[in-house]
């Protein structure tokens, strides 16, 4: 009779248990293999507990033993996430804007920053949910954490406002990180939480700034590469093939928004009579101060281009004939004045200059504004040299 009263009683809550069981099972697997987007918390997992016996005790250990377990789940799941998108991601851009994005869904972060420091200046890369994320490269902290190269964590009062954090929530706590690879610092990862950091959270912040380092790293180190592999070492102009591209793609770009681009095509006047007379060594002398001079000329977007021995191109985003007319002026004037010593003799150069402008001109491409150009130039130095011919 006991025996019966107890399988029935006992019996029947052991049926339950075991169903929860296999449905968080398979709710576990499900999380484990990246299928489901439904995670094991407390509310969907936990098994009820209403009992104080043996059952109840198993049944609150169960649901311990579960919550642990969909943690880590979580957690592996989302340090996966994280190294698959580091390993694929070379561009500095978008690594830093898609790695932000990750830390702040994996760390209870509602809001953040990561900074680069390159050349003693530091810059935003990425931010998300601040307000004025530029204050923060002049923010005390950040530099006292980049200085430090330690991990700084800042709990703020209801009423403190920092700098570049001023947001659509109110942080409660602020974690700055340097991230260092081989001991160089490389920038920091700025994040704010309304809530405040689990101890989980910061975990998963350690893990994911090691990777977010390396990637980090690659990445510059490939925009270096690829910087040089497209520039001139003597004049560090754009090379013919590199600068080609650009150029192509400021055509387009010019189309696309009905912007004017402008191009000067600019040549020194004999200068195979300066490599004869002074060296081939004073001629390269020569060949990087107009390029210098060149640069000092032009805007920040402009492209310098060597096109070939002492033959450049300049492309001016947004130029007109009219702005072309005063940037070659100024630019011949610069070269007419430029005075090279070798030795106590004196080398001057001159330049002959031909430029030309969409969409003044009816050209339908970059070839044909280049061979504009060209023809221009022609012009230029049949016209006697140390001119200027805009057409
Ligand atoms: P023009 O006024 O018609 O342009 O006469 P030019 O003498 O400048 O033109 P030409 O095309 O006859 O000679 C160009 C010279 O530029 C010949 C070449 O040896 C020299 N050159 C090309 N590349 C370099 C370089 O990298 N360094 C030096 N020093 N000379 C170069
Ligand atoms: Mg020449
Ligand atoms: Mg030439």
């Amino acid at each position: 009779m006991n025996i019966a009263l107890a399988r029935s009683v006992v019996g029947e809550r052991l049926r339950l248990l075991a169903e929860r069981m296999s449905f968080v099972t398979s709710r576990l697997k499900g999380m484990a293999h990246g299928e489901s987007a439904e995670k094991c918390t407390p509310d969907h997992c936990a098994i009820q507990v209403d009992s104080d016996d043996e059952i109840g005790d198993s049944t609150r250990a169960f649901n311990q033993l579960i919550e642990a377990l969909a943690l880590s789940i979580e957690t592996e799941t989302a340090v996966r996430t994280f190294t698959e998108m580091l390993v694929s991601e070379l561009d500095v851009h978008q690594l830093t804007e898609q790695a932000l994005a990750l830390l702040l869904q994996h760390t209870g972060a509602d809001g953040g920053a990561i900074l680069i420091e390159a050349d003693g200046e530091i810059r935003v890369a990425a931010s998300q949910g601040i307000g004025s994320a530029h204050l923060l490269a002049n923010n005390d902290r950040v530099r006292s954490a980049l200085r430090t190269e330690r991990r700084h964590m800042v709990k703020l009062p209801e009423d403190l406002v920092v700098d570049g954090m001023l947001a659509q929530f109110r942080p409660r706590e602020v974690v700055i990180d340097p991230v260092l690879h081989k001991e160089v610092v490389l920038g920091a990862v700025v994040l704010a939480s309304g809530q405040g950091f689990s101890a989980e959270d910061r975990n998963r912040l350690d893990v994911f700034e090691r990777g977010l380092a390396l990637a980090l790293h690659n990445a510059l180190l490939y925009h270096r590469l690829q910087t040089l592999a497209a520039l001139d070492p003597l004049t560090g102009a754009y090379n013919r093939r590199f600068g080609m591209a650009r150029l192509r793609e400021e055509f387009q770009r010019a189309v696309r928004l009905n912007l004017p681009l402008g191009i000067l095509m600019f040549d020194i006047d004999y200068f195979k009579r300066i490599n004869d007379t002074y060296g081939h060594l004073a001629g390269d002398r020569v060949l990087a101060r107009v390029a210098k001079t060149a640069r000092s000329v032009l805007r920040e977007g402009d492209v310098l281009i060597r096109y070939g021995g002492e033959e450049f191109i300049a492309v001016l985003p947004a130029a007109s004939l009219h702005d072309l007319e005063y940037v070659s002026e100024r630019l011949r004037h610069m070269v007419e004045d430029l005075v090279l010593m070798d030795g106590d003799q004196a080398i001057r150069a001159t330049v002959s200059i031909g430029a030309t402008a969409y969409p003044d001109t009816d050209v339908e491409d970059d070839t044909a504004l280049v061979d504009r150009a060209d023809k221009a130039l022609y012009t230029a130095k049949s016209g006697g040299r140390n001119r200027v011919v805009v057409t």
